[in-house]
Formats: structure tokens, C-alpha cells, sequence
């Protein structure tokens, strides 16, 4: 599959990401492993090639950069190691020991890096996809109010699409994301939300779904796996309903579909950041009907036939706001009825 972002093969489908993934971040005999304090200064300025077979541990991943950083002038020989920024491994999953990266496994964040340094590192670590220049806010909508108008961090350099894994009893779903514009969620022990999902949908499984905030694509694509025939994701936020849209392709093995069909194109998108009137992004046909819209959680009465009964998951953002919430889903309960949780 070609990258929507950076146009090269750094995106593969749900069983050709699962067909390595056992061994992909475990060392061969003869990787070494160094464990550095990542709360001090790098004591030298060097670090450890990769090992031949192509792997090397994280913490000499993070030396590597550090030097790099050091060199530009990002960071002072007072900062320590963990300054250089957070690591997102490709694939995301839940991890039992620290990773052996093999090549571009690894999406950095940070607050320090400059252009400059960022460029150097995706040139010349051969482990980073890409550096992302983040900031004290969080990316992409974050709030119901759709006025507000979304920040976004910086792709400095490299790509920054990589995939978060996802365990179903129906196998490995695939998340793919572009993490510059979305918020970062960590999954959480056990994995609540699917769990939720997974007891809402039900068996036999319930006959329509609404993912209303799909972000990714997560929920909703997790209740097309367990069987639902009719799915509706939407999201008013492009780079979401983009990656959703994108998923359903990722991950069409698990699908009864005939056909994914892909309407809406990133570039394109992105000059409509936020819509209120939900604009169709994709669809498949066959005996599964599943749907990806663009807009206003509110405005999907227009699209869910009147006599669907759905079963709706508001994964809200803000779920402290005890009144905003109840206040969503009465809402949402008198415009579409059926059932409403939040996962
Ligand atoms: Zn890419
Ligand atoms: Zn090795």
C-alpha cells in the first residue's frame, strides 16, 4: 500500500504487519544491550552502531539522537538522556521488555528538537520514521465545540503515519494514524474501550453500529470485526475520518465486503479541517455496509435511516464534564434513539 503522506511503502496491510511482528523487536544472539540512566547527561558522546542483523537496543537508539541533538545545539550537556523526547514504536502494542528497533520502527517526539537535528536524525539513525516537533497542547479536536480551531504538532522530517495494534478475538486489528494531527492515546491495561465495545455489540452481534468520535477508526472497526452488518464511523476532525476511512482498507480481510471504496484524499481533506454536514469518506459494499463520514456527531440523523435502532459508542474527549456528557447523550438519545454508551 502507498503512504498517503509520504507517498513510499511505509504502510502495509493488517496480515502483512502480523506476519513479523512475533520477532520484529526481539534481539538475534548477538545484538547487545546497554542500558543507559535516562534521567542523567550521555556520559560520552557515542553510541554503538546497529547490530548486523539490523537491530539495535532502544536506549542506544535514544544515545544516538542525544549526540546528534548535542551536536546542533538542541540540547546542554546538562540535559539528560530522556530530553531528547518520547519514542512511539511501529507498530504500538503492549510490550513485555524494552524493544530491539529494527529499521524505521521508531516516530520521535519532542519539545527540543530543531529542523536542523531532525533531519540528521531521520538521515542517519536508521531506526526513526520520523521526528515530530510537539508543543504544550494536544493535537487535533479536542472538544465538541467546533469552533475552536484545531493545532496540529510539526513533521519536521520523515514520515509520521505508524500503526498502534489492537487484540480481538477476531484477530489483530490495525490502527494506523498520522501522529502529528491526532491526540495521542495510550491503550490502557486490558484494554477498557474495546472490552466495552466487545459487550455492547453482543452475539449475535448487534445490526448497526455508530462509532460518533472514531478518531482512527478504533471502535468502530473493532465492531465491524466482531460482525455487525452495518457500521457508520464519523468524525468531524479530517485527519480522523481520513484514518478511519484508511483502516477499513487496512484491515478488509476481517470484512464480509465485496468492495472499500475511499472518496476522500488527505491533501483534499485537510482544506476542510472540520465539517459539520457529514460528508461521506468511504464505503464498502457486500453483505457487510460499512460507512466513514465527515462531520457533526449531531448531524448524523441525516444519514442513519430513521427505523436503525443503532447502538452508539460517544468515545467523548472530555468524559470529567459529567454535565456536558449527560447533556450529549440525552441528546443524542432523542435524535436517533436506540442505545448510547460511552466506552
Ligand atoms: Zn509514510
Ligand atoms: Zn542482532
Amino acid at each position: 500500500m502507498e503512504c498517503p503522506v509520504c507517498g513510499s511503502d511505509c504502510v502495509r496491510t493488517a496480515p502483512e504487519i502480523m506476519s513479523d511482528l512475533p520477532t520484529r523487536f526481539l534481539p538475534c544472539a548477538e545484538c547487545s544491550m546497554r542500558v543507559l540512566d535516562k534521567r542523567a547527561p550521555l556520559s560520552a558522546l557515542e553510541y554503538a552502531e546497529p547490530c548486523s542483523c539490523g537491530k539495535r537496543f532502544i536506549d542506544e537508539v535514544f544515545a544516538h539522537m542525544y549526540v546528534i541533538m548535542r551536536e546542533e545545539g538542541d540540547l546542554s550537556p546538562r540535559d539528560p538522556l530522556i530530553a531528547v523526547g518520547s519514542p512511539l514504536i511501529h507498530p504500538g502494542f503492549a510490550m513485555d521488555l524494552p524493544p530491539f528497533l529494527p529499521a524505521k520502527s521508531l516516530l520521535l517526539l519532542s519539545g527540543k528538537v530543531q529542523e536542523k537535528a531532525a533531519r540528521r536524525i531521520v538521515a542517519e539513525v536508521p531506526e526513526v520514521r520520523g521526528v515530530v516537533k510537539t508543543a504544550a497542547f494536544v493535537p487535533g479536536l479536542i472538544s465538541h465545540d467546533l469552533n475552536a480551531v484545531p493545532r496540529v504538532y510539526t513533521l519536521l522530517a520523515g514520515c509520521d503515519v505508524r500503526a498502534d495494534i489492537y487484540p480481538l478475538a477476531t484477530g489483530p486489528l490495525v490502527v494506523y494514524k498520522q501522529q502529528s494531527l491526532i491526540h495521542i492515546e495510550f491503550p490502557r491495561a486490558g484494554y477498557p474501550k474495546l472490552r466495552s465495545v466487545v459487550a455492547h455489540v453482543g452475539k449475535p452481534p448487534v445490526p448497526f453500529f455508530v462509532d460518533a468520535f472514531s478518531g482512527p477508526g478504533t471502535l468502530g472497526l473493532a465492531a465491524a470485526c466482531l460482525g455487525v452488518p452495518h457500521v457508520v464511523m464519523n468524525d468531524a476532525w479530517y485527519a480522523s475520518a481520513f484514518w478511519s476511512a484508511f483502516n477499513l482498507e487496512v484491515n478488509r480481510v476481517y470484512f464480509d465486503v465485496d468492495k472499500v471504496q475511499i472518496y476522500g484524499q488527505v491533501r483534499d481533506m485537510a482544506r476542510h479541517p472540520v465539517a459539520r454536514e457529514p460528508v461521506k469518506i468511504a464505503e464498502t459494499t457486500g453483505r457487510q455496509v460499512i460507512e466513514v463520514y465527515q462531520g457533526d456527531f449531531l448531524n448524523l440523523d441525516r444519514v442513519i435511516p430513521k427505523d436503525a435502532h443503532p447502538v452508539a459508542a460517544l468515545d467523548i474527549f472530555d468524559k470529567n464534564d459529567r454535565n456536558g456528557v449527560s447533556a450529549m447523550l440525552r441528546d443524542w438519545q432523542g435524535r436517533m434513539g436506540g442505545d448510547v454508551f460511552v466506552p
